[in-house]
């Protein structure tokens, strides 16, 4: 039982000839026979020992990288290693070490290609839903508030408060971004997240904000932790944003989330800046609201330079888990690392990267504090992207580098240039006209957009299966190739 919170390359440590392996072969010359033999039999006596749990899950925490299909896994994985100083191929993540894996189908109910809203729902709702729509049953129509009453669906936090779990929410996009609000918000469209994105009709119709919803709905309002960006769609178009003194709020109807926030939660603590964040009473029962951006947090890559300074995604995590650990009745808790999705959009597989790693640490973070024995911990993507790693670079080629062959030397493409081993399939990347040599780039700097194929403004989904990786009670019942909703079900299956 002990071997299931040890990842792999520590495991190797403890049981290969060359101790260091793993972490210090960067061509895989010096590796022999004999060490990945012992390797591989390492992790057989680790797949043996990995028992089920099949008790009752008190905790349930849900990692959510948007946008994290398998390439971006794979990529991240070489990448975290490769930062490390370590062999990036062989390196062992946080998400890695978990014990159990399903291969996840993500197709919405009239999509091929799914975008967050029903994918979020899918996994949140335990149904599918058609595409832009959050929160509501395969019947709903998109942008339709006329017929949305008794087509919404509740999520598995309106059931983990009916059962008495504390409950909380993080993501390093807006707080009303599809993902979070999947836990409390049922709408026909995503995009409506404060109430100028609406029609005047939907208003008039009865649909509410997404934001409005966090404030209002039972769901929204009962949350113990929210931490995330997206202030602006709480604030009023009359008030200046905390952080940023020239930028408004987005609401026209006058209203002021968050002060209405603070006087419904007298005892809560809003904060919107890492040093209030750091100074937060973790002790205390009292609800703790979060909002770090008028719009989506930074990119990892990005946060140093943050004005206000903001939490990192593993220091949000520590901070729910040590709050919500207080409620002894236990608690459900999503962690999204909504901006892996938003890089990849950007055909910026840099930034990508470097949020996927972000969402590494704060499992590895949640690793070191939860107990297994009663805590389902699970690691999924809502869809996937259009990332491939692809050419035949050698071990140890830095994985944002262009692809060099088993022997150092570049490889060329048929028009002589070199090409690099990340590129997508489609988006802003894509060159018109002649393309330039990536080997006269700096396809390692962050701002550096790998090439595309298919020339559009920006970079869109992949449609292909994710996975589902997890630990800790009902984890085993993840196996096999399963429907995304499905994941909701062995939640409640795991929370019975
Ligand atoms: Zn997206």
């Amino acid at each position: 039982m002990i071997l299931r919170s040890i990842p792999f390359a520590l495991l190797g440590a403890l049981t290969l000839s060359s101790p260091v392996l793993a972490q210090t072969i960067t061509t895989g010359a010096q590796v022999t026979t004999e060490d990945y033999r012992r390797q591989a039999q390492a992790e057989v006596a680790r797949l043996k020992a990995d028992r089920p749990i099949t008790g009752r899950a008190r905790n349930v925490i849900i990692f959510i990288g948007d946008g994290m299909g398998i390439s971006t896994l794979t990529a991240a994985r070489i990448y975290q290693g490769q930062k490390l100083g370590r062999d990036g191929e062989s390196f062992t993540t946080a998400m890695d070490s978990l014990s159990y894996a399903a291969l996840v189908k993500t197709y919405s109910h009239d999509a091929q290609v799914s975008d967050s809203a029903p994918t979020a729902s899918a996994i949140m709702a335990g149904v599918k839903a058609r595409n832009d729509v959050i929160g509501v049953g395969p019947e709903a129509l998109v942008s339709n508030c006329t017929q949305l009453k008794d087509k919404t669906i509740p999520s598995i936090f309106e059931f983990a408060q009916g059962s008495g779990r504390a409950t909380g929410i993080i993501s390093t996009a807006r707080i009303t971004h599809a993902t979070p609000a999947s836990t409390y918000a049922h709408t026909p469209q995503r995009d409506w997240e404060a109430d100028s994105d609406m029609p005047v009709a939907a208003k008039a119709e009865g649909c509410l904000d997404i934001a409005r919803q966090l404030i209002e709905n039972p769901v929204g309002a009962k949350m113990d932790v929210i931490f995330g960006g997206g202030r602006s769609a709480f604030l009023p178009s009359s008030l200046a944003d905390p952080e940023y003194t020239d930028q408004k709020g987005r609401r026209t109807d006058g209203r002021d989330l968050l002060s209405e926030w603070s006087r419904s939660n007298p005892g809560g603590s809003f904060v919107w800046n890492a040093a209030d964040f750091a100074a937060l009473d973790l002790k205390s029962n009292a609800r703790v609201l979060g909002l770090f951006e008028p719009d989506h947090m930074k990119y990892e890559a990005d946060r140093a330079k943050d004005k206000g300074g903001e939490p990192s995604l593993a220091d949000m995590t520590r901070a729910a888990i040590t709050k919500l650990g207080n409620k002894k009745t236990g608690y459900v808790l999503l962690v999204e690392g909504g901006r892996v999705d938003h890089g990849h959009h950007a055909g910026n597989a840099a930034r990508a990267l470097e949020d996927a790693v972000a969402l590494d640490d704060a499992i590895a973070a949640a690793l070191g504090m939860v107990n297994l024995r009663d805590t389902l911990l699970l690691v999924t993507a809502d869809h996937s992207h259009t990332l491939t790693i692809s050419g035949y670079p050698q071990r140890g080629n830095p994985i944002l580098g262009v692809v060099r062959d088993v022997d150092g030397k570049v490889t060329k493409a048929k028009d002589g240039k070199a090409f690099t081993t990340l590129g997508y399939a489609n988006g802003s990347g894509a060159v018109e006209g002649v393309r330039p040599d990536p080997e006269k780039q700096d396809t390692g700097a962050v701002d550096y957009k790998q090439q595309a194929l298919i020339p559009l403004s920006g970079e869109t989904h992949g449609g292909e299966d994710v996975a589902v990786r997890a630990s800790g009670p009902m984890a085993h019942l993840f196996k096999g190739t399963i429907e995304q909703h499905t994941i909701y079900h062995v939640m409640r299956e795991a929370m019975r």
